[in-house]
């Protein structure tokens, strides 16, 4: 049984989770991403994959009419900007949901740094699911789950990647009033067996296994420069320009196939919420500007307005427009191209693992000196020189 082709197929597991047979596995690929495999044996030909599978369907967001209305914004508190990725947006309204007893869906780190979704209903648990995972996230149970708790009447809040709420949508298949969507910009995934090799390749570096990843630290920019922790206490700075995998990533060299024909990286969008950076608010809306970190809202449902008017108060916010906001964000027009240098990655990946792309990573002098000195130069004196040259 095929249920799509494969590369339009996004992993979201939709197919597994409507499956009544448990027929369909989600199996590692030869690229490393979470593919479904169906046991003919077991599979009773009910055609509910196929007819489940976002990909096999017209695109059918839900954006109404009047919408997206786009807006910058920063959450008022560092304590959640710290932690957040961007303008820590995403636990302002996680916090909201909780507070009134419902649900959050999100991509948290297991134990052994697999990107798995999970659901939290405490407070406390929020930090798991703060924070970027640049790796595909594995949807498990969790869409069957969510249906579950609509169900019984409690509050939902479901976030992830635009094609996994598309998977979900679909799943469900019906709409819930006690439901909310998140999704990210996002300009594709790599795969957990990717990140894994490159985790075995740190922990032989450094001599000591890495027992936690943290993708942005705010402490070290709002760009990309990440943190992993040892298991024997210490810490290492991941610079892009040094990280093959981070760098990789930046480049989309190593994403799943569907994500260079994803058919969500435009301004239809699949959550009743889309949140990204603001890449260029320094220049559009430099009153709300953080050394911190800024976020794009989009909102595109009057579930999402009402949603927003609910929690604006944490905010330091404004609107925008959505030609500002995809300026320096193409993956809110485009999806990321395909360049040929994937395939020479996954070659060198197969043959010889994560030490033969280790060694074979290089970057040029131009961009190795670009990282130097955007590391050097204070954020005060780069918002004074993106003054100067934006007037
Ligand atoms: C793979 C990926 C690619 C992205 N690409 C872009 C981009 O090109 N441009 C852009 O503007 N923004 C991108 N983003 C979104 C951005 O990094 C932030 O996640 C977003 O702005 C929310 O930030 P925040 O500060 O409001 O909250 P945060 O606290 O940072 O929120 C984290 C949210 O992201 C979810 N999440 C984390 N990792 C994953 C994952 N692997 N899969 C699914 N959900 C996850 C969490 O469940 C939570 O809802 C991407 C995110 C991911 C995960």
């Amino acid at each position: 049984m095929i249920i799509t082709e494969k590369e339009k197929c996004t992993g979201c597991s939709a197919c597994m989770s409507i499956c009544p047979v448990d027929a369909i596995e989600m199996a590692t690929d030869e690229d490393g991403f979470l593919s479904p495999v169906v046991d003919d044996d077991i599979c009773i030909q009910c055609g509910k994959c196929i007819r489940v599978c976002p990909a096999n369907k017209n695109r059918n967001s839900i954006v109404e009419n009047n919408f997206p209305i786009t807006y910058a914004a920063v959450n008022n508190e560092k304590k959640y900007l710290e932690v957040s990725s961007s303008g820590g947006i995403f636990p302002v309204i996680a916090n909201k949901v909780l507070e009134n007893r419902g649900v959050v869906f999100g991509c948290a780190w297991t134990d052994s740094l697999k990107a798995e979704h999970i659901f939290i209903e405490n407070h406390k648990d929020l930090v798991k699911l703060q924070g970027s995972k640049y790796v595909q996230s594995n949807i498990g149970n969790s869409y069957i789950k969510a249906k579950e708790l609509l169900e019984n009447g409690r509050e939902v809040l479901f976030t992830g990647t635009p094609c996994q709420i598309a998977g979900l949508k679909s799943f469900l298949n019906k709409k819930y009033d006690n439901l909310t969507t998140i999704d990210l910009i996002c300009h594709g995934v790599p795969s957990q067996s990717f990140f894994d090799g490159y985790l075995n390749y740190l922990s032989k570096e450094a001599k000591s296994k890495v027992i936690g990843f943290q993708f942005r630290d705010k402490r070290y920019g709002t760009r990309y420069i990440g943190k992993a922790l040892l298991e024997k206490g210490k810490k290492i700075k991941i610079y892009p320009v040094k990280s093959y995998y981070y760098n990789y990533f930046l480049k989309g060299y190593i994403f799943r196939e569907s994500c260079y024909i994803c058919p969500y990286a435009d301004s239809k969008r699949e959550g009743d919420i889309t949140l990204g950076d603001y890449w260029g608010i320094e220049r559009y809306h430099p009153e709300i500007a953080s050394k911190d970190g800024s976020s794009v809202i989009l909102v595109n449902t009057k579930k999402g307005e009402q949603l927003l008017e609910s929690f604006s108060e944490k905010l330091r916010i404004v609107h925008s427009d959505f030609k500002k906001a995809s300026a320096n964000n193409g993956h809110l027009i485009k999806p990321t191209k395909r360049n040929s240098k994937r395939d020479e990655i996954f070659n060198l990946w197969r043959i010889g693992g994560s030490e033969l792309v280790a060694k074979k990573f290089q970057v040029s002098s131009k961009e190795n000196l670009t990282a130097i000195l955007k590391n050097v130069v204070p954020y005060s004196v780069k918002r004074r020189i993106k003054k100067i040259t934006c007037n």
